[in-house]
């Protein structure tokens, strides 16, 4: 039932946080609703979620519409295609997935103001995995200074789905790592302070490893 899973994902989320000395609000989850309809995301916002999450263009203005009552935050999480840019960039809070300097060239011609950014780094290094390399990630993002209506507010990452726990730990480490380093750079065009990761699977590990965002969808609309 909802309110249940509700309840389990504010506790783990909450010994999480203080198992590392984290406050609680020092986490904001988003609530991954891409699996379910605009009525079902709905019932979130009188147990305080407003954030929420899609990785579809089109699924994310579809509720944005029906919700437009609300005072939410849009997360858009997956991949962006280029000739979808112009339809959705200045409907979104942010948008999780930058991982490459066309993409970013075309947020910039159709953007109306800054489009706050994740940088998605993939950071195991497989294959049908989107992102940049960690090894890329400087000069990427210090490329990205030319276009002024993109703010790198931080970096994401999606862990393997069948890494053991330590793995998962390992590279969520090292993108908080990699996060420090850009925004020890002072770059203005990136603040970089945002860490994006975790999913149902992990975002315990997450947290620990200093997850400013996790991106929950299943914990919340399982059975
Ligand atoms: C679907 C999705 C999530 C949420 O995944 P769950 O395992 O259902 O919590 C998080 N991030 C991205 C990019 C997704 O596509």
């Amino acid at each position: 039932m909802l309110e249940d899973n509700i309840n389990q994902i504010k506790t783990t989320v909450s010994q999480a946080c203080q198992k590392v000395q984290r406050k609680t609000d020092s986490v904001k989850v988003i609530a991954v609703t891409k699996s379910v309809t605009s009525e079902e995301a709905e019932k979130l916002i009188p147990f305080g979620f407003t954030d929420f999450g899609e990785n579809r263009t089109d699924h994310l203005l579809e509720k944005q519409a029906a919700l437009k009552d609300y005072d939410i935050t849009w997360h858009l999480i997956g991949r962006l295609q280029r000739r979808k840019v112009k339809d959705v960039i200045n409907q979104v809070d942010y948008f999780h997935a930058l991982e490459n300097e066309r993409l970013a060239a075309e947020i910039e011609k159709r953007a109306e103001h800054v489009i706050k950014c994740f940088v998605q780094v993939n950071v195991s290094q497989e294959e049908a995995k989107q992102g940049v390399l960690l090894d890329e990630t400087n000069d990427f993002i210090e490329a990205l200074a030319k276009y002024p209506l993109i703010e790198v507010v931080g970096l994401m990452t999606m862990a393997p789905f069948d890494g053991t726990e330590t793995e998962i730990e390992e590279y969520f480490t090292q993108l908080a790592i990699k996060r420090d380093e850009i925004m020890a750079l002072n770059w203005e065009h990136a603040p970089c302070k945002e860490l994006s990761m975790g999913m149902t699977q992990d975002f315990e590990i997450a947290i620990k490893a200093g997850a400013t965002h996790v991106r929950i969808g299943t914990a919340f609309f399982k059975d």
